[in-house]
C-alpha cells in the first residue's frame, strides 16, 4: 500500500489557522513547513535539482493554498458536440502522488508540487450556495479532476468532512474517484447514502505496466467490497481503456472480475472511456516513461482537440465490454466518457442526444434502484 509523505510543507499565510492547515500540519510532525507568500515555483531556487526531473520531485512538497476561485464548476467535458453526462468537478486538491503514464496532469497544470485548498469551509459555503440555488437538480459532484480522490486521503483526512457534509445537503451526491485502496479510514463515517466511491480500472496487465504506484486490480476491488458492505454505493470507471494485444480478454476478464467481488445491486453506474490526450503530452511521457506503450498506434484529433483512437476501435472497444456487463448485469446504467452521440451508436443500448438526456438514464436508474434513499436524493 502506498502512503505518501511530502519533505516539505509550504504555507500561505491566509491558511495559517485554518482547521485544515492545523490537522495536516499535525499529521506529518517530523516535516519541516514554511509560510509563504505568493508562492510560484518558477520562483523555486532552493530545489535540490529542479531540472533534472521537475514532475517527481516537485510532488514531495506539499502546499496548502488559499484558494480563491470558483470551486465547483461544470465538467469540462461539457460541449455542444460531446454527450456530457452532466457532472460537476470540486477542487480540493491539484496533482497526485500516483505515477500514471498517460496522467494528462503532466502537461495540464503549470506547477509540480501538490496543492491542497485548505479553506475548506469557504469551499463548502460554495457548494450550498451553487445546489441551494438550485433545488430541484441533483448535483453530482466529483473531486477526482485535478487529482486522485482518496490517494492521499489517509494521511491529510479531507474526505472525513466532505462526506459528512455532503450527507446533510439535500439534492447533491459526491464521488469520490480513485486508483487507490485507502477506503478504510472512511467506513463508519455517517455517510447518510450521499457518497459514491468509485474506481477507475484496468486489467492487471495495464496497471501493472502504466499505473505506477496505483493499487493492484484485486485491492481496489477489495476496498469496493469494503465500501459496498459499509452502505457506500460504488461506481467503476473503465478509463482510460488501451488498446493492447490481449485487449479482448483483458477487459472481458475484468468485467467477470468486478461482478465476482461487487453485486451489481450495490453499483450506481459504470463509464468507459478510451484513452485521449493532448498532444503536449507525449513528449513528456516520453521522456518520463520511455517504456510505455499506451501511444503505440494510430490516433486521430478529435472534436474537442485531444487525440483519440481510431472510431472503429473505439467501438470496438466500447462495445465489446458494454455487452458483457449488460449480460452480467443488465440493470447497472452504463455510460460512454467524452464522445459524441455519433459514437454511442452502435456502441450502447441508449443514444443520448444531449447532457440532460445523458443524465436522465442515470437519474431514472438510481430512482428506481435506490427507492428508499430516492427521497433524499431526488
Ligand atoms: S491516478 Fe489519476 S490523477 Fe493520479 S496520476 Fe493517475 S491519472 Fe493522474
Amino acid at each position: 500500500m502506498f502512503y505518501y509523505h511530502p519533505e516539505r510543507i509550504l504555507i500561505d499565510k491566509a491558511v495559517s489557522e485554518e482547521p485544515l492547515t492545523r490537522q495536516i500540519c499535525s499529521r506529518f510532525p517530523d516535516v519541516p513547513t514554511y509560510e509563504v507568500k505568493n508562492y510560484g515555483w518558477h520562483k523555486e531556487s532552493s530545489v535540490n535539482d529542479p531540472l533534472k526531473n521537475p514532475l517527481s520531485q516537485g510532488k514531495k512538497t506539499l502546499h496548502l493554498k488559499y484558494f480563491q476561485g470558483t470551486s465547483i464548476k461544470a465538467c469540462p467535458g461539457f460541449s455542444d458536440n460531446l454527450v456530457c453526462c452532466n457532472y460537476f468537478t470540486l477542487d480540493l486538491i491539484e496533482n497526485c502522488p500516483f505515477e500514471c503514464t498517460y496522467c494528462i496532469l503532466q502537461a495540464f497544470l503549470n506547477k509540480p508540487v501538490i496543492t491542497v485548498h485548505a479553506n475548506l469551509e469557504d469551499i463548502m459555503n460554495q457548494v450550498r450556495q451553487r445546489t441551494s440555488s438550485q433545488p430541484d437538480t441533483l448535483f453530482r459532484i466529483g473531486t477526482g479532476e485535478h487529482s486522485d480522490s482518496l490517494a492521499l486521503d489517509k494521511t491529510l483526512g479531507i474526505n472525513q468532512h466532505v462526506i459528512q457534509f455532503f450527507a446533510a445537503l439535500p439534492n447533491a451526491l459526491l464521488e469520490l474517484k480513485t486508483k487507490s485502496n485507502h477506503v478504510e479510514h472512511l467506513l463508519d463515517l455517517p455517510h447518510g447514502g450521499k457518497t459514491v466511491i468509485s474506481w477507475s480500472v484496468n486489467p492487471q496487465a495495464i496497471i501493472k505496466k502504466e499505473e505506477f504506484k496505483t493499487a493492484t486490480l484485486d485491492e481496489r476491488l477489495k476496498a469496493a467490497r469494503m465500501a459496498s458492505d459499509a452502505g457506500y454505493k460504488v461506481a467503476f470507471h473503465f478509463d482510460p481503456m488501451i488498446d493492447y494485444p490481449d485487449w479482448q480478454k483483458g477487459y472481458q476478464g475484468l468485467v467477470e472480475q468486478i461482478f465476482d467481488n461487487i453485486s451489481p445491486d450495490r453499483i450506481a453506474w459504470i463509464s468507459l472511456g478510451t484513452l485521449r490526450y493532448i498532444s503536449s503530452l507525449k513528449s513528456i511521457v516520453d521522456e518520463r516513461f520511455p517504456n510505455s506503450r499506451v501511444f503505440l498506434g494510430e490516433f486521430v484529433p478529435g472534436i474537442d482537440g485531444k487525440m483519440r483512437y481510431l472510431k472503429k476501435i473505439r467501438q470496438r472497444l466500447y462495445r465489446n465490454v458494454q455487452q458483457k456487463i449488460q449480460k452480467l448485469a443488465p440493470n447497472v446504467p452504463t455510460y460512454l466518457c467524452m464522445e459524441s452521440s455519433h459514437l454511442w451508436k452502435n456502441s450502447m443500448p441508449h443514444q443520448p442526444e444531449t447532457a440532460p438526456e445523458m443524465e436522465g438514464i442515470l437519474l431514472r436508474s438510481l430512482e428506481k434502484r435506490y427507492p428508499k434513499e430516492a427521497q433524499c436524493l431526488m
